[in-house]
């Protein structure tokens, strides 16, 4: 599935997480609310839209120093991780009539948040699922240990054509058949790598090198902690780096993987057998809570080759040092201050440049949030949202995918063949909106108030065996990959579904209270974006049924492609603040839904306004057009930026350009954008050469 955002704040900031202040108030923060005079007149809107509509927004709000990077999206997410800390605190008393998800959500947020407890244990939780690294003795135990570790860590989420999947080892879990879209099919996926890319493992710049200088301290660090001696743990660190690099060298390369034909390769069980001869498949599956099917879907089979020359390779000691370091990692946060501090320091501080860790109630919030999302959401959106916004929502929907019909119909480029298939697509698309129909219910799941470790590992086994449950089973299309006060949006092309969760349904993205022009600009270029996903370089390869299978003819094809180049040739920049130069081919699907999405929003509101009696150019009440306040209310959603670090690592592993970006390169392309503002050609803002695709 592909995001709006690179990351929500819940897991940006969380995973990389560590200690804290106590709650100052538990307040819940002002919501930004989208106001025209926020503009900074002194600045001319035709050469940085950006600067225009953001400037004052930026100086009046530096990034805080327990983040790693701040805009309004950020300040909608700490709303609502404030609001789920409200309906926590009042779950998490003991009363005879709390509810069945209360308690569970309530109990695990009372655990996280006693510290002390956490703290005296130390290292004792863990000392489990230790032991058991300590016991492996031969590698022929590797199958065994590896299915039990993988249980007792946060499976990542699903996100395996966009980015990698972080997990030991390797990743399992289900996802819908490339070829039928109707049943989940298992799937083993590349990851094993404890930095957030192999890029990370394999950039040859200073940068890179001193990036991984800090690794291995900060490896080594973590080993002495857990009580590994000094001269073992430097020893162990220094292991750990090679193996992860040889992963890294096997793993298939971010672009490449962008194409979901690169990664569609299913495999009988024998098949994978033999493509990793070192690895015995029958003792890791009989260690899961799963049957072994017919067949796996192996993304990227270089990599499992790359895996089993290094299990084949690498002494038995260095395997325990790797198993060690990645469960420590992956349970760091569950752990006491000293892990909590140490892996902050290198996911947060090296990593994002964040300068502090969030306060205590915020992260043991949000990682309810994370572990038993139905359960807080529940409670969330019956406080927080109202059915009305709903309606609008579904209106705005229908509106905008109805720009994108007229726009199929106008196509020049595409013959009536192509066309028509593109419509049957559109009309399958399945439109969610703020929450699911159906709670998952956590009764199974054991949440103690005094086992905050364990309450994670037990709703992380709890999730790993719902998704390797759905193996074999027809997909649910209904099915949320996010949690309901999340701040983000994601279209899915196997389900072909567009889901917008409660979270982002808030001022400044939607506002009940604003007219239609903020609105289209804000959550409409979102709705837009999510849309045009599905007709993007990824998304248009997958059918009306979520089907891999090409339903464009060859010339309409070639002419997406050069329209669609025009695109990645314009997106591949320099981008100064992350000391990176962008690749333009990476970020295409993104980019191509953020031009694309706009268009139609902008078309949504032209009909929205017609029904109305008013044109684009007709004044508003804050003395400007709704035309321009169309753009002013795009350009706010994306007032923001990341400190150097985070900019840096995000350019390098996600495929969403820089906020600046995605509001300068996009509003460049239209038109409408020069007109409303009075834009000669040849200015930064009015490209002589304009991309446009959707
Ligand atoms: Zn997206």
């Amino acid at each position: 599935m592909r995001l709006l955002l690179v990351l929500t704040i819940l897991l940006s900031t969380l995973s990389f997480g560590q200690p804290a202040s106590p709650d100052p108030d538990g307040g819940m923060p002002d919501l930004d609310k989208f106001s025209p005079a926020q503009t900074d007149k002194s600045l001319d809107p035709c050469s940085d839209f950006f600067q225009y509509a953001c400037g004052k927004w930026l100086k009046a709000n530096p990034i805080p120093s327990d983040q790693a990077g701040w805009g309004t999206f950020n300040k909608l997410a700490i709303w609502n991780v404030a609001a789920i800390h409200k309906t926590l605190e009042q779950a998490s008393a003991p009363s005879a009539n709390r509810t069945p998800a209360d308690q569970k959500a309530g109990d695990h947020y009372a655990s996280c948040m006693d510290e002390a407890a956490i703290n005296k244990a130390g290292i004792t939780p863990l000392k489990p699922a230790l032991d058991q690294i300590a016991a492996l003795k031969d590698k022929s135990q590797l199958p065994a240990l590896v299915a039990s570790l993988q249980q007792s860590v946060r499976p990542a989420n699903l996100n395996f054509i966009e980015a990698q999947y972080q997990g030991i080892l390797f990743g399992i879990y289900n996802s819908p058949d490339f070829d039928d879209a109707r049943v989940n099919i298992g799937t083993l996926d590349q990851s094993g790598m404890n930095m957030p890319s192999r890029e990370f493992y394999l950039n040859d710049d200073q940068k890179s090198k001193e990036i991984r200088d800090k690794y291995v301290k900060h490896v080594a660090h973590m080993l002495e902690l857990s009580g590994e001696s000094k001269e073992q743990a430097a020893s162990d660190a220094s292991a750990i780096l090679s193996m992860e690099t040889a992963l890294a060298k096997a793993a298939m390369d971010i672009v490449v993987r962008r194409d979901p034909k690169n990664v569609n390769h299913k495999m009988t069980t024998a098949e994978v057998q033999t493509l990793t001869p070192s690895f015995q498949w029958s003792k890791y599956f009989g260690a899961l809570p799963a049957q072994v099917a017919k067949q796996y879907l192996v993304t990227s089979p270089d990599f499992f080759r790359g895996m089993d020359k290094l299990i084949a390779s690498e002494p038995v000691e260095h395997w325990r040092g790797y198993l060690r370091y990645s469960l420590l990692h992956l349970s760091a946060n569950s752990l006491s201050q000293p892990f909590v501090e140490e892996n902050f320091d290198f996911y947060g501080r090296t990593l994002s440049g964040t300068k502090e860790i969030q306060p205590r109630w915020r992260r043991c919030s949000a990682y309810a949030d994370i572990d038993l999302g139905d359960a807080v959401g529940q409670a969330y959106v019956a406080r927080y949202f109202s059915p009305e916004s709903k309606e609008r929502m579904l209106l705005m929907v229908k509106t905008i995918k109805g720009a994108l019909s007229a726009d199929i119909d106008a196509a020049d480029w595409m013959s009536p063949d192509t066309k028509k298939k593109a419509h049957i697509k559109l009309e399958a698309q399945v439109d969610k909106i703020a929450y699911p129909d159906r709670w998952q219910d956590y009764s199974s799941v054991d949440i103690k108030r005094n086992d905050y470790l364990g309450n994670m590992q037990r709703a992380s086994r709890f999730e790993l065996q719902r998704r390797l449950g759905e193996i074999g089973k027809p997909v649910d299309r209904y099915h949320w990959g996010m949690t309901p006060p999340t701040v983000n949006a994601y279209e899915d092309a196997q389900t072909n579904t567009i889901n917008f969760p409660a979270g982002i349904l808030q001022p400044p993205f939607f506002d009940a209270k604003l007219g239609d022009a903020v609105n289209y600009g804000a959550i409409g270029a979102v709705i837009g974006h999510e849309i045009i996903h599905g007709y993007d370089d990824q998304g248009r390869k997958f059918d009306a049924d979520g089907n891999l299978r090409d339903w464009w003819t060859p010339k309409d094809s070639a002419a997406y492609d050069e329209r669609d180049s025009c695109i990645a040739d314009e997106y591949t920049q320099d981008v100064p603040e992350a000391g990176v130069k962008q690749n333009g081919k990476l970020s295409l699907g993104e980019d191509t839904a953020d031009n694309g999405g706009v268009h139609i929003a902008l078309s949504g509101l032209q009909s929205a306004l017609k029904a109305q009696g008013k044109e684009l150019d007709s004044p508003t009440e804050g003395g400007v057009t709704e035309l321009q306040t169309f753009f002013l209310a795009y350009a706010n959603v994306w007032c923001g930026e990341n400190r150097p670090e985070a900019a840096r690592t995000a350019v390098l592993t996600q495929g969403h350009s820089l906020n600046r970006y995605r509001v300068n390169n996009v509003v460049g392309n239209v038109a409408d954008f020069a007109h409303a503002f009075g834009c000669k050609a040849g200015q930064p803002m009015a490209r002589a050469n304009a991309c446009r695709v959707w």
